[in-house]
């Protein structure tokens, strides 16, 4: 995820308490960060192997077998999940799942300068597919719940973390097949997933943190225009692409309402306090809901999709012959819905803008519906109270993502579910998905102790959620 939002530096550093209390957890989340790079689990190498190196870490830890469990699809048996049970004193209390995956995207070993398969040190950083999304978040849960296993640390109630396939393939043999078949072992009260947020470092200073409490949905529609065509030298008005070109037109000039959600609104009331530059006033304004000034950010597409519902034009196809008339022409819409949006009214606002009973618009894929996680009282001060025992002042705030976790199958299933990434990531320079994929090694022993943190602060009495 890119943060375009120009702040100005944030005066946080990492205090001394990082290298005081992490000194267990963070051989073993090193160690287990280099075992989970050495091994391919994408899509077509599958999360097997991954799994039985992380089972077999639990249960020398002393973990009872029975809360060490592996399920898979009967469809996908080369892609199972493993969850692990830290079992709480309140067995009634409800538990806090942290929600993790395995698979990682591919990397073609000819565009990297180092094997993307393996792990790679070097001036400071750690290389790898997976370092950033997330086999470092992952490393550092694992090693989190070892190390409280070793310090024979008793929550208050169950943690169970769930290590996934398929994240990056829709989640279907993932987290959509265990809250369908496997419900029972990861029911939870609250879900906390480092696969989201924003934890933003920039020009060598921690910035700020974002805790996800929603993500944009997505919606696409094929809108069509059919003609009986005809010879390309008798050209008639009535013409599918020109009347295709036209519907176009008129969506291009549409723009949804502004709205404003309770995330964005908290979001923009804290970001434009860090800002210096023109924009500060109509972001403070949109944090005290003034959808005018919504409106006047929205030049910059960063904030137009903080604010609205956006659809645009992807892809165009139409014609059969260079020298015949058009009868189809067709286009994609892909939209991006804010949470509480449904696709039957983004479907109706556009049958509407393009005023054309001539154009047939169509679902292609639709919506996986997930409300918004409220940006509650109780959860933000949790996460910046722990934030703040590692980088005292640092600016916690709520975040809506433009792009797409696991979270919206817990979401859409009633579990209140945020996006707590530890690795601070510098955001001017982004690798996930992309070629040299890094972690810096400061900074993976950071979130380490903050996921450490994070779990105990979250698995005390009285905690949100339980
Ligand atoms: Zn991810």
């Amino acid at each position: 995820m890119a943060c375009a939002l120009g702040l100005a530096p944030a005066p946080a550093a990492a205090s001394d308490a990082v290298t005081a209390g992490a000194s267990a957890g963070e051989t073993t989340a090193h160690a287990i960060l280099r075992e989970l790079l050495a091994i391919d689990t994408t899509r077509e190498h599958g999360t097997a192997i991954a799994v039985e190196a992380l089972r077999a870490r639990f249960l020398a830890a002393g973990f009872a077998p029975g809360d060490v469990t592996v399920v898979a699809p009967a469809d996908a048996p080369a892609r199972p999940s493993l969850i692990v049970r830290l079992r709480g004193r309140d067995a009634h209390a409800k538990a806090l799942l942290y929600l993790c995956h395995l698979d990682v995207v591919a990397a073609k070993p000819s565009d990297w300068t180092v094997p993307p398969f393996a792990m790679t040190e070097r001036d400071g950083w750690i290389y790898g597919r997976g370092a950033i999304d997330m086999k470092g978040e992952d490393a550092n849960v694992v090693a989190a719940l070892i190390r409280l296993k070793t310090e024979k640390y008793t929550p208050a109630r169950d943690v169970i973390a769930a290590f996934t396939p398929d994240e990056e393939g829709g989640g279907a043999a993932g987290i959509a097949f265990l809250l369908a078949q496997h419900r029972d072992l990861i029911d939870a009260g609250l879900v906390l997933n480092p696969d989201a947020g924003r934890a933003a470092f920039r020009g060598g200073r921690y910035q700020s943190y974002g805790f996800e409490t929603s993500e944009k949905l997505f919606v696409s529609f094929a809108a069509q225009t059919s003609n009986r065509g005809g010879h390309s030298s008798e050209p008639r008005p009535d013409n599918a692409i020109y009347q295709l070109s036209a519907a176009l037109g008129r969506v291009a000039a549409f723009r949804f309402p502004t709205r404003l959600t309770d995330t964005v609104r908290a979001q923009y009331a804290a970001l434009g306090k860090l800002q210096t530059g023109p924009r500060r006033p109509d972001m403070i304004a949109v944090g005290s809901g003034d959808l005018a000034a919504a409106d006047r950010l929205s030049d910059n597409p960063t904030d137009n999709a903080a604010v609205r519902t956006t659809c645009v034009a992807t892809q165009l196809s139409g014609g059969h012959a260079e020298n015949a008339l058009p009868q189809t022409a067709r286009a994609t819409l892909q939209c991006r819905m804010l949470p509480g949006d449904t696709t039957d009214q983004v479907q109706a606002a556009l049958v509407g803008a393009i005023n054309d009973p001539g154009v047939t618009l169509s679902v292609i894929t639709p919506a996986k519906p997930a409300p918004e996680s409220p940006p509650s009282p109780a959860v933000w001060s949790t996460i910046a109270d722990t934030v703040h025992t590692l980088l005292p002042g640092l600016p916690v705030m709520p975040d809506m993502d433009a792009g797409a976790s696991d979270s919206i199958y817990t979401r859409a299933a009633g579990v209140p579910s945020y996006g707590v990434a530890s690795l601070f990531d510098d955001i001017d320079d982004y690798r996930a998905h992309g070629r040299d994929e890094r972690v810096s090694a400061e900074r993976f022993v950071l979130g380490g102790e903050l996921t450490y943190r994070l779990i105990v602060a979250f698995s005390r009495p009285g905690a949100p959620g339980s």
